[in-house]
């Protein structure tokens, strides 16, 4: 090989900025250096060891073929660049090797420029865009400043690329991070932030087919608020917004966090109880009941008070959430014919 590259040539450092941090608390730039001959093993270091781009030192890997390339590539994700010799265990295993980093590893960020001794093997020119080959140099033409060059170059083309991966990466996830908000939201009511009917119907569905599976019992509450359309003419709407999140508020505060509560009317609410059996479900609906009858609401007309009637259903064997909510309506019919302001289970209708 005659003077493959000229060691003697003038250093470099590609970089204007002024150097404010020590360079060895940044990471180096990866370079892998692919060839079969030592002495271009030898002269690339040299030529390289006293360059750094952005503050970065380079940190030179060695492989004397591309089998052992090949490897390093695998284990080692964050090369920048390879240096990559065309013929080595076989005619074409640089261009195999390139081809095999951006087909098969699907790597389309490492930057590579092929250095070869026979530069009558020059790859067509699809190859080279094909690849994404930064540059393609003869070893007899190579001098110091004209490899240095190359390699800023290509550098700087691995931290644009790097850079716009990231942000990329950064936009999916917002994008899915706001979908999944936006999911949310269609899924609440905005008033009170209890479910809406779609995010009921969802509910209920997960809950049921999961309570089949481990054979639990499912109950649902049905509730509605006492003479609500008397609070909204008398003290208007924006009194009876305050007394809805009031009443959600405290249905949810006494809530475990397995139950589900959703707004289904202006005034009326259901709630899922997983794993609750028809006593335990009568309490809480109990609970509650009392809950809002002790509120004491304020606002500026004034402090205001409600009360609510109270349905409640064991989910039967056809675990079906509309034919629940009907008999828990039923039931709720009955509280409220009853004087209002009490729970009431479903199984003491009478049989139809
Ligand atoms: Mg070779």
């Amino acid at each position: 090989m005659a003077e493959p590259i000229n060691a003697n040539g003038p250093f470099l450092v590609f970089d204007n900025k002024p150097a404010t941090a020590p360079a060895r608390q940044l990471p180096p730039w990866n370079i892998l250096v692919v060839d079969d001959d030592d002495q271009v093993h030898a002269v690339t270091r040299l030529v390289l060891r006293h360059i750094q781009f952005r503050d970065r030192p380079f940190r030179l890997i060695s492989a004397s073929s591309a089998r052992e390339a090949l490897q390093i590539i695998e284990t080692q994700p964050d090369l920048a660049l390879a240096l990559v010799d065309v013929v080595m265990e076989t005619k074409t295993a640089g261009l195999d090797l390139v081809r095999h980093i951006r087909d098969n590893l699907k790597n389309r960020s490492i930057r590579l420029i092929m250095r070869t001794g026979q530069p009558g093997h020059a790859p067509e020119q699809n190859v080279v865009i094909d690849y994404e080959i930064d540059a393609y140099m003869a070893k007899t033409d190579i001098s110091a400043q004209k490899l240095v060059t190359a390699i800023i170059a290509s550098l700087r083309a691995y931290e644009f690329i790097t850079e716009i991966q990231s942000l990329n990466a950064e936009l999916e996830a917002r994008v899915a991070m706001r979908t999944e908000e936006l999911e949310k939201l269609a899924m609440l009511d905005p008033l009170t932030g209890a479910g809406n009917r779609r995010h009921l119907e969802q509910r209920a569905a997960a809950e049921i087919a999961s309570c089949q599976r481990t054979q639990e019992s499912l109950c649902v509450i049905m509730f509605d608020l006492d003479h609500f359309k008397h609070i909204n003419d008398t003290y208007g709407h924006p009194v009876g917004d305050i007394v809805l999140r009031q009443v959600v508020k405290t249905a949810k505060d006494l809530l475990r966090p397995s139950d589900f509560l959703a707004r289904i009317g202006g005034e009326e609410f259901i709630i899922l109880l997983p794993s609750a059996n028809e006593q335990g479900s009568c309490a809480i609906a109990e609970r509650i009941r009392a809950a809002i009858a002790a509120l004491e609401i304020k606002t500026d007309q004034g402090i205001v008070t409600v009360t609510a009637s109270f349905g409640v259903v064991l989910m039967q064997d056809d675990f079906d959430l509309n034919a629940s909510i009907a008999r828990a309506d039923a039931a709720l019919y009955l509280s409220k014919q009853n004087g209002r302001n009490q729970v009431k289970l479903a199984e003491q209708l009478a049989p139809v």
